[in-house]
């Protein structure tokens, strides 16, 4: 790794500060959701293009690449940046009309991409550099209002509900070799890798019971809400038998439900995701999972559908990616200030799709303050979550292409993705995928099958 090229790329991004600094003011004001980020989408090209980038775009979704050839042959490397805001209605700055806040800090990734991409473009910045590098802007990271993606689904528009899930599917990494990002996280002037993150399934499930007269003929009702508490009661009393190792999350909502006080409910539809640090885990879990639910409707007589769709692979963390990315930042900020956690992470991104079949990393940054998803986060120091951002984006670009890519080649040939192609991947994705009517009873009422 040459640190001289690190500290020339860096010095380049300090110019870049005014860029980054408008670009994380003007997409904090705008938060979109996933699949809906039309206006991000709209300010990233317009300042990528002004740079001189040709984009790629998705098209009929939010999302985009523009790639930089350093006209040497090499390998490809994807510098990411999340397009898609969470749902906080009771953040300050939320959206009014959607409750949508950049509350996970995707705004501040977007504005050091940008700052990345103006460095990269000086002249001379590439030099010593060889292969290609693919600037992404990705929709969709949170997972997040599944019925609108599941009507997106159905529609043909996407395939599936996760951002990187679906650039996987379109092709747009398919001559790709290794990819990166950054998170915005707390702290100062600082990094954190952390050994890996779960992975989900997410579910959409729907209680049906019959309506009637509450007070009237109770006895002809079929209480669909009373179906779906003993369904969530029989998912907590199953937690137990979760092994601590498998980190399984499971934590339903109920998104809706149709009726008036004196009337039984008929109706209620929740979400859930199963959450666990591997895919069997997962599937056992889920099995336990549906099968608490459906004991739950039998007990009921009710009727029950479960939509089980992928969501995140967990993230599976190239070994010698992970130190060459740790040596890069140590090289930015010194040992001192690179936290390497030992705790396993219990939420779940897309970029654990990509790290199935490529040497990926997904560490996080700092700069930002208050709680992840939560109404009192935002970026209070923009010198880390930008300007420190942007320089660890060119120098990983530095330390992968420079010195005719040796440290890219020795991580490819040594790579051990758990799927050996993108294709091979996605059949085991959608495999996950089931519609199941989860309980059917005789004509005298009886559970026939569950
Ligand atoms: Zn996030």
């Amino acid at each position: 790794m040459n640190e001289e090229k690190l500290k020339s790329l860096s010095a380049l991004v300090e110019g870049q500060r005014d860029l980054m600094w408008d670009a994380e003011k003007t997409i904090w004001s705008h938060p979109e959701t996933g699949y809906k980020e039309w206006k991000t989408h709209a300010y990233m090209k317009a300042q990528l293009e002004k740079m001189g980038y040709t984009l790629v775009e998705a098209g009929n979704i939010p999302g985009f690449y523009a790639d930089l050839d350093t006209g040497r042959p090499g390998p490809t490397l994807v510098l990411m940046a999340e397009l898609d805001s969470v749902l906080c209605m009771s953040h300050p700055d939320a959206d009014p009309q959607t409750g949508a806040a950049h509350a996970c800090g995707h705004h501040a990734q977007c504005a050091a991409l940008l700052g990345a991409a103006a460095a990269l473009k000086a002249p001379g910045a590439l030099d010593g550099l060889c292969g290609r590098i693919r600037l992404m802007g990705v929709p969709a990271e949170e997972l997040l209002e599944l019925e609108y993606r599941e009507g997106l689904r159905k529609q043909g528009i996407i395939k599936y509900y996760g951002g990187k899930l679906e650039f996987l599917y379109r092709g747009y990494f398919d001559d790709a070799d290794l990819c990166v990002m950054l998170h915005t996280a707390g702290g100062k002037n600082g990094f954190w890798l952390s050994p890996g993150q779960n992975g989900c399934i997410n579910k959409q499930i729907v209680y049906r019971g019959l309506a009637s007269h509450a007070g009237g003929s109770p006895d002809r009702g079929i209480n669909a809400l009373y179906a779906a508490n003993l369904g969530l009661s029989a998912i907590n009393a199953i937690r137990e038998t979760f092994r601590d190792d498998d980190h399984i999350r499971v934590h339903p909502i109920i998104t809706g439900q149709v009726g008036a006080v004196n009337v039984i409910p008929d109706c209620v539809t929740m979400e859930s995701y199963v959450r666990g640090a591997s895919i069997p885990a997962i599937q056992a879990a889920n099995k336990k999972v549906n099968r608490a639910l459906a004991g739950a409707a039998a007990a009921m007589g009710a009727k029950l559908t479960v939509t089980d769709r992928p969501g995140y692979s967990p993230v599976v963390n190239d070994p010698n990616m992970y130190d060459l990315t740790r040596r890069v930042m140590c090289a930015l900020v010194g040992e001192e200030n690179v936290k390497v956690e030992k705790e396993w992470g219990t939420g779940c991104t897309d970029m654990g799709d990509i790290s199935c079949v490529f040497p990926a990393i997904h560490p996080s940054g700092s700069g930002a303050q208050g709680k992840g998803h939560g109404d009192d986060y935002r970026i209070v120091d923009k010198e880390s979550a930008l300007t420190l951002a942007a320089k660890f984006l060119c120098s990983m670009a530095a330390a992968l292409l420079g010195e005719d890519a040796k440290e890219a080649k020795y991580i490819l040939d040594n790579k051990h993705t758990p799927y050996a192609s993108i294709r091979e991947y996605l059949s085991a994705v959608d495999e996950l995928c089931q519609d199941l009517e989860a309980v059917s009873y005789t004509d005298d009422g009886a559970a026939l099958r569950f």
